[in-house]
């Protein structure tokens, strides 16, 4: 595969919906070590009406698309990850604007601009213990995969699939590495230093997310 379309991405979204469901106990119990245990019902809350709404969403602009995912996250997720989750989207659709399909070089584009979005509004950098521990060495992955495309296509499933592949293990490396930080952004950052210790709840959703595009890419 090279190239994901509206369809795909539309497949990867019902995947992921379906993943944070299945996942929404697990989320949940980790933001309940050093949160408020409302992240895994949050994300299920959006993703589910996300998939609900999947139908009247325009798959032929991959950009329309994208942004409108962003706008029902934000309108259902809640909590500091639903307007973050929101910008992500947003901002990825706002660089996809107009496109039936996302290359490579496409995608690690969009992501890097949500990325970037959340950074904005969120002001956290590396090291934080938040969702861009687990977002930014999968976006740095990509890149690498651009530079290298011989070595990204090892996956199997084509260039793409690879990348995706290699973006997502490194996105759960980096949420994995969030476990000994203390958090510096968010609710968790009240709990100061006890805060070490436990993964970030939404450094594992956004690896979760990104496990779901592997797949879809890969089948
Ligand atoms: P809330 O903290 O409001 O209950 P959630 O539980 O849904 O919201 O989401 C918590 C997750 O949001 C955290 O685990 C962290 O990854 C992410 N997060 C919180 N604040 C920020 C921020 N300023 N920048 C990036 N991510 C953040
Ligand atoms: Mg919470």
């Amino acid at each position: 595969m090279q190239t994901l379309n509206g369809d795909q991405i539309a497949a990867w979204l019902e995947r992921a919906a379906e993943v944070i469901e299945r996942e929404k106990m697990f989320l949940t119990e980790l933001d309940a070590a050093i949160g408020d245990s409302d992240h895994g019902i949050n994300m299920a809350r959006g993703f589910t009406a996300v998939r609900d709404r999947l139908g009247g969403l325009d798959r032929g602009d991959v950009g329309a698309l994208l942004k409108g995912v962003g706008m029902i996250l934000l309108s259902t997720v809640g909590g500091a990850s639903g307007p973050l989750y929101g910008t992500l989207f947003r901002e990825a659709g706002q660089k996809a604007a107009g496109a039936a399909a996302l290359d490579l070089a496409a995608l690690a584009a969009c992501l890097e601009a949500g990325l970037e979005g959340i950074q904005r509004r969120g002001k956290a950098a590396p090291g934080d213990k938040t969702m861009v521990d687990a977002l930014g060495p999968a976006v740095d992955a990509l890149k690498a995969a651009l530079r290298a495309p011989a070595a990204a296509g090892e996956g199997g499933g084509g260039p793409l699939a690879g990348a995706l592949e290699r973006a997502a293990d490194a996105a759960r490396t980096g949420a994995e590495a969030t476990a000994p930080l203390v958090a510096r952004k968010g609710r968790a950052s009240y709990l100061g230093e006890r805060s070490a210790g436990h993964q970030d709840p939404g450094a594992t959703s956004c690896w979760l997310l990104l496990r779901s595009l592997a797949a879809t890419a890969a089948v």
